[in-house]
């Protein structure tokens, strides 16, 4: 029989439920259970694929294609679960789904209410997620006592009611602030927050902490008197010295993972952790210290960019190196100041993005990159930037641009044909898995270690075939192709340290513990001493 678990939070957003629920993934991974992870998000947007990076984070997408919350991002770096479309719903989703249905005339003309319709469609879209695996986590978005949260938790309510209680488990993730002021560590907080829960109908069956110092057992038994949760069930998730990957040992050591198939009933072998272990070793012990400077037009939020610096933190783990970002600001860079505000960075990296603000300031990032051999990673539209530089100052190209921002660019970047025909339907994004074919002796081929590859999209344009042939015969390397459609998937410049780019966005497949091969590569060349600069390709400059 399948098991549920139900991740809510109480008292503030931003607790780390996504992490959490990853974590307690990752645990029940090491006892050879198969996993899925799911996330419903309580905002109106359909999908978060319209919602800003500077409001929403990054957009996460998943190997179908599905735009998602960024949580899912976590997901994937600490399990093996294989997230769908099925893994993130919203309100506006749900509400979409529900509104339809009425219009179509689906509920032969009853009242449509929220209980039971768009509670009867909240648990669809859980069991939607089940598809063949012993325990399904769904985290639930928003803090509950939100507004907005309360149809989700009504839903969870009857999804146990339905299944039994003995198959559904529920975890609350809280917090405990230390008042300073008073040297104390305060319990109110999370028990109004359970007994808002409770009042719903939920009794949690197990209340996560989150403290900034150690919690004694004074506080956890208070907390389990007055939140009815056995004590061995309230746990402390203590903020992490060095490293968001420490959450499962921290986990696994309080006995989590043990606790919750002893809930669930399940038998499993004996947990084999040894892979998170050792991570963790390394994290703590780094050989060397880089700096990578990025420069995005997102900077401001971290969160923007997550994956990208999660895929570089990997990198690092995999060449032993910690990872320091020097974040830069893409709009204020201009030729003349882009060598002090680059200087010293081991590695520079353009990640993707959409709009022309920026854009030539990255362009700038990456002439100097490669003039100065350093190790480059563009992504997306760091790809852009990358073929336009060289068709500028390498094939001498001097107003090559992107179609994306207008016309008066000689489009190296451009639109494909079919897609200018669609473009007028609305609906044009290449999004999900797609395969790439990498050439013999390239970079890239070498950094895989295989010929075929397939990896995320989310873009539009694309590298115009028309100027191909141009860049290769001025010395750019064309290291990957989509072999059905014949889109250039990765350039790169062989005779460098390292400079790569491409068109799919490889940070969404990286791991802690499997780092992704380009950004090993790319972390391997910054540990690597700079060789001399040898800007032998300018023709436009020369
Ligand atoms: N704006 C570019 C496009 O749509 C690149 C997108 C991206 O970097 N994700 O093609």
């Amino acid at each position: 029989m399948r098991k549920y678990i139900f991740v809510t939070g109480g008292v503030v957003s931003s607790l780390g439920k996504g992490l959490t629920s990853a974590a307690i993934g990752s645990l029940l991974e090491c006892r050879g259970l198969k996993i899925g992870l799911q996330k419903l998000d309580p905002y109106l947007n359909v999908d978060p694929g319209t919602m800003s990076p500077y409001q929403h984070g990054e957009v996460y997408v998943t190997e179908d294609g599905a735009e998602t919350d960024l949580d899912l991002g976590h997901y994937e770096r600490f399990t093996n679960a294989v997230l769908t479309r099925a893994s993130n719903y919203t309100t506006g989703q749900i509400y979409h789904s529900v509104i339809t249905k009425e219009r179509r005339g689906d509920y032969l003309g009853c009242t449509v209410q929220v209980i039971p319709h768009i509670t009867d469609a909240l648990n669809e879209a859980i069991t939607s997620a089940e598809d063949d695996v012993d325990v399904l986590i769904t985290e639930i978005g928003g803090t509950v006592g939100d507004i907005e949260s309360l149809p989700f938790l009504e839903a969870i309510r009857q999804f146990a009611l339905d299944k039994g209680r003995s198959h559904v488990l529920f975890i609350h993730l809280t917090l405990i602030p230390y008042l300073r002021v008073s040297g104390e560590m305060k319990t109110k907080p999370t028990q109004h927050s359970v007994g808002r829960l409770r009042e719903i109908g939920i009794q949690p069956d197990l209340i996560l902490c989150r403290t900034e110092k150690e919690m004694g057992s004074e506080l956890t038994d208070k907390i389990s008197l007055f939140c009815n949760v056995e004590k061995p069930c309230v746990l402390q998730e203590k903020d992490v010295d060095y490293s968001i990957y420490e959450l499962p040992l921290m986990l696994h050591q309080q006995g989590l993972d043990r606790i919750l198939c002893e809930k669930l009933g399940l038998e499993t072998r004996d947990p084999d952790i040894s892979a998170w272990a050792e991570l963790v070793e390394r994290i703590k012990n780094p050989k060397r210290e880089l700096e990578i400077g990025v420069v995005g037009k997102y900077i401001v939020l971290h969160d923007a960019y997550k994956s990208v610096y999660e895929a570089l933190s990997h990198g690092g783990f995999a060449n032993e190196a910690k990872i320091r970002l020097r974040k830069i600001d893409p709009e204020e860079l201009t030729p003349d100041n882009v060598a002090a505000r680059l200087d010293g960075v081991d590695g520079v990296l353009v990640p993707g993005g959409f709009g022309e603000r920026g854009f030539e300031g990255k362009v700038t990032a990456v002439r100097y990159a490669r003039e100065n051999r350093v190790p480059f990673l563009g992504l997306c539209l760091g790809l852009h930037a990358a073929v336009t530089e060289f068709a500028r100052n390498v094939c001498g190209i001097e107003d090559a641009g992107s179609s994306e921002f207008g016309d008066q660019w000689t489009p190296v970047i451009d639109l494909m044909e079919e897609q200018k025909k669609i473009r007028n339907l609305g609906g044009t994004m290449r999004l999900g898995a797609f395969p790439c074919k990498l050439a013999e002796g390239t970079r890239a081929r070498e950094a895989y270690g295989v010929e075929d590859v397939q990896e995320r999209h989310r873009h539009r344009w694309e590298v115009n075939n028309a100027y191909r042939n141009t860049l290769k015969e001025a010395g750019l390397t064309i290291a990957g192709v989509n072999p059905d459609l014949d889109l250039v998937e990765v350039v790169e410049i062989t005779d460098h340290p390292v400079f790569v780019a491409t068109q799919y966005h490889p940070e969404f497949k990286s791991k802690p513990t499997r780092p992704h091969p380009l950004f090993r590569a790319f972390i391997a060349a910054a540990c690597a001493p700079r060789p001399e600069p040898q800007p032998k390709h300018n023709r436009a400059t020369a």
